[in-house]
């Protein structure tokens, strides 16, 4: 079952994003912010970059349902060939950490 509406964070309501990968609703937090930068898609670490956004858990996995369903292009408006390495090599690294700690 996927949650639907909202999510109740101590009686406060969070806002939702849609993953581009798994397509799940979740809390905004819990979501890597993907932006388009000249044909690259970076992360938005610190939530500073401008211009549209993507949703990502930051997991490969999800990462690799997004490539697989072409969701990017779509998300960017209809850009061809986005690069998406840069994010791939972020998240290497959010894994490593993970299992490191
Ligand atoms: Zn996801």
């Amino acid at each position: 079952m996927r949650p639907q509406g909202k999510l109740e964070y101590g009686g406060q309501t969070a806002p939702l994003r849609t993953c581009v990968g798994c397509r799940v609703r979740t809390v905004k937090s819990e979501l890597l912010r993907l932006v388009q930068v000249e044909g690259v898609i970076v992360p938005d670490l610190r939530g500073r970059l401008h211009g549209r956004g993507a949703s990502l858990h930051p997991t490969l996995k999800c990462l690799e349902l997004a490539e697989r369903r072409r969701a990017f292009s779509r998300a960017f408006r209809g850009t061809e060939a986005l690069d998406t390495s840069r994010v791939r090599v972020c998240l290497e690294e959010l894994q490593r950490e993970g299992e490191a700690g």
